[in-house]
């Protein structure tokens, strides 16, 4: 747009181990990355009025008016009435959207647009409170009971770390990602529906469990082998995986790209077998890239069904990451979100 007022800044994430761990207490090992949404604009008063590069259609967003977020077309537009209730700005303004994060991918672009979107309506609160605006942003606008996994990584993201999460009290570790290594992210093609994928249902068994056996993060494999079917092995995946978090974390700390390697293949298979939320061309990525010479490990990312697979590698051992899936990208540890004035 033509000189635009503001201009803010939001990166899309990468979670390198540590799914599905997030609304359990858990933990994860994320980073922001270098692919994001940016919005530009002007400040006027009463309306937000947007367009995305993205996505169809515009939106005109009244801020007088109170509006049924559930039922705004285009879809993407549920994402800034829902800001802008939490926000409740005192202007609006006119404004275009960037990004170079793919939409459905499992890095976070719902995220990322949320958080943007409350950099531009001002928001002036504390980093935490602007992650749980986000969060309770996402449930008003398109009914998904997210963890804060994508938030906290968007908002605290560091350049150069990565960053362990632990959701029990919502405390951040930032750990350096070492220079030699590669984040390689491949996108299956398959478009991630998160609100139609069973996520609740996921959330739901997690939360059986821990009634009967208490937080899943401080119990054992013993204690999951005491409930049934389904609840064990979507508890067994929670377990499993908040240990290969802290395992990882010691690995990365210690420089050891072998163990992290291992632990993040290792995930992949408790998401595929345990909590049943890979797909045939996730697996296939992810075999493909095991087989590739310098890749340590990979794991499919984020909520699953579909999106990316994440993987470890030397650095430069994948030179050209769009040959392996048709697309894909080398990322980097990044910044967290951010407001320019101008
Ligand atoms: P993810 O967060 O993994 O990318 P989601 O399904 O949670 O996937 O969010 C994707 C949705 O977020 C899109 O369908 C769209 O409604 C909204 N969105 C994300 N990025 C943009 C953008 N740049 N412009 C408009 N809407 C966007
Ligand atoms: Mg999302």
């Amino acid at each position: 747009m033509t000189n635009p007022r503001f201009t803010v800044y939001a990166p899309g994430r990468v979670n390198l181990i540590g799914d599905h761990t997030d609304y359990a207490g858990g933990l994860a090992l994320p980073c922001a990355i270098d692919l994001g949404v940016t919005i530009a604009g002007i400040h006027q008063p009463g309306r937000v009025e947007l367009q995305t590069d993205a996505l169809e259609g515009n939106v005109v967003l009244d801020l007088g008016t109170k509006h049924d977020v559930a039922s705004i077309e285009p879809r993407w537009g549920r994402y800034v009435a829902a800001v802008a209730q939490e926000v409740r700005p005192s202007q609006g303004f006119i404004g275009s959207i960037e990004s170079t994060l793919p939409t459905g991918a499992g890095l976070s672009s719902s995220a990322a647009l949320e958080i943007a979107l409350a950099l531009a309506m001002e928001f002036n609160g504390s980093q935490m409170e602007l992650a749980l605006l986000a969060q309770r942003s996402e449930l008003a606008a398109v009914g998904v009971p997210c963890g804060l996994l994508d938030q906290l990584s968007i908002v605290f993201g560091r350049a150069g770390h990565a960053m362990v999460i632990d959701f029990a009290d919502n405390s951040i570790e930032h750990v350096a990602f070492p220079e030699d290594l590669d984040v390689v992210v491949l996108h299956s093609g398959q478009e991630r529906q998160l609100a139609d994928s069973h996520y609740a249902e996921r959330r739901a068994s997690c939360e059986l469990a821990a009634d009967r056996i208490g937080p899943l993060p401080k119990a054992t494999i013993a204690d999951t082998n005491t409930l049934d079917g389904d609840t064990r092995r979507r508890a067994r995946h929670v377990v499993s995986e908040c240990e290969r978090v802290r395992q990882s974390a010691v690995a990365l700390r210690e420089n050891d790209p072998t163990t992290v390697g291992q632990l993040m293949t290792q995930s992949h298979a408790s998401l595929r077998d345990d909590f049943q939320v890979s797909t045939p061309v996730l697996d296939e990525l992810v075999d493909r890239l095991n087989i590739t010479p310098g890749v340590y490990g990979a794991r499919l990312t984020g909520a699953g069904f579909g999106g990316c697979v994440v993987a470890l590698s030397d650095r430069g051992a994948i030179s050209d990451p769009n040959a392996l899936s048709g697309r894909g990208w080398i990322v980097h540890p990044t910044d967290g979100a951010r407001r320019k004035t101008i």
